[in-house]
């Protein structure tokens, strides 16, 4: 059967590349993985598979749906992480399920002690503390007054994080404000958690150096090759290439307009590709207003206004057949045209381009050296 969706390719082994690449900039720390949002969209199971291979052994999800998506493949030695806490009338599925929660708020931190007080089982616990991004967290003062007044051993305190609001940019001096309020924290915990880990960087932060690294790193970005310094070359390896295949080919006989509203028009002789890609499938986030791609090695340009399940784009100066371009289909993210040219094109965030890939996509695995 032929595809008649786009084709999202993603290589295996560059993610397993990246993730090495990452382990050894950051030499004395674990090095996890955050696969949240269907890891950025490229297929939760499959890369968390993957990373465990490659010698992953923490993995960093959103959702306990997510954490149950990543279960089904991971073996019991992988500790997996909820960043969304949990939920009042879910501590007993994260006890069952050994999910290990990142709490956010007192009221949550309460809660669960108490769950494991009644349950008389001293359960995993990861605590995210708010250093400077006045995003979720425990405010710092109130993790300290905390930890003063209830030196308890009701749970087991694995972990703690803290993240960085612009750590993509080690010209903010912000970043040093996070780390030295997060490395105070360090011997107080640790006097009451001996075997608590510390964990700071993102993907980004773990190249601002290693006095960011800590005993544990989460990148995620950064194994999808985006680049994690918005001023510097990018390191790691692409890993994905998204290409539209052509539905239809057609020479316009009379100057007509192209697509709905009418926008824009060509003349006789354009010759148009309609190609299966279109808002549905987060088109405009991930290619922008004016989507561009590669059809038979020649750059080409998206024309009128992107349909629900369709663009179209004008191939009229492409040197190749109707059979060859129908057969090659049209590359928009690839070796010509990569994450980082598109980010910088339109402003955006390799991320927001990477999560914007639309679920009907065909997402087809590979190894390439
Ligand atoms: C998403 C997320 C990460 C990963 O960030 P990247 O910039 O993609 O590396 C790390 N830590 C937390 C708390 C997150 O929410």
């Amino acid at each position: 059967m032929s595809i008649s969706t786009g084709i999202l390719t993603i290589n295996l082994d560059a993610i397993a590349s990246n993730w090495r690449f990452l382990s050894k900039l950051a030499a004395s720390s674990e090095v996890a993985a955050v696969i949240k949002a269907n890891a950025y969209s490229v297929g939760a199971k499959t890369v968390a598979e993957n990373l465990f291979q490659a010698g992953c052994r923490s993995f960093f999800v959103t959702t306990l749906e997510e954490a149950f998506d990543i279960k089904s493949v991971l073996p019991e030695s992988a500790e997996i992480y909820i960043l969304g806490g949990v939920r009042n009338g879910d501590e007993n599925v994260f006890e069952r399920e050994k999910f290990i929660p990142v709490i956010f708020s007192v009221e949550m931190l309460r809660r669960w002690k108490k769950y494991a007080y009644q349950q008389g089982a001293r359960l995993k616990t990861a605590i995210k503390v708010d250093t400077g991004m006045s995003r979720f967290g425990i405010q710092f003062e109130e993790f300290i007054a905390e930890l003063e007044s209830s030196a308890t051993n009701d749970i087991n305190l694995v972990l703690y994080i803290s993240h960085l609001a612009c750590a993509d940019d080690n010209a903010y001096s912000l970043n040093k404000q996070q780390k030295e309020k997060f490395e105070s924290l360090n011997k107080k915990v640790k006097s009451i958690y001996p075997n608590v880990k510390s964990s700071l960087a993102n993907s980004s932060g773990i190249f601002l150096g290693s006095e960011w690294q800590f005993d544990l790193v989460r990148p995620g970005a950064a194994l999808y090759g985006i680049n994690p310094h918005s001023n510097l070359a990018n390191p790691l390896r692409p890993a994905i290439n998204l290409r539209l295949p052509v539905l239809q080919i057609k020479t316009i006989e009379m100057q007509a307009t192209v697509g709905y509203s009418a926008t824009a028009s060509v003349n006789s002789g354009s010759r148009l590709a309609v190609v299966a890609g279109g808002y549905a499938d987060g088109i405009h986030r991930t290619l922008g207003e004016k989507p561009q791609g590669y059809c038979c090695g020649q750059l080409v340009e998206a024309i009128g206004r992107v349909s629900m399940d369709t663009t179209i784009f004008d191939v009229s100066s492409v040197n190749a057949s109707d059979e060859m371009i129908l057969e090659s289909g049209i590359e928009v993210i690839g070796d010509c045209i990569t994450l980082d040219d598109l980010t910088r094109k339109n402003k955006s965030l390799g991320y927001e381009v990477l999560t914007s890939m639309g679920s009907r996509y065909r997402r087809i695995y590979v190894r390439k050296q």
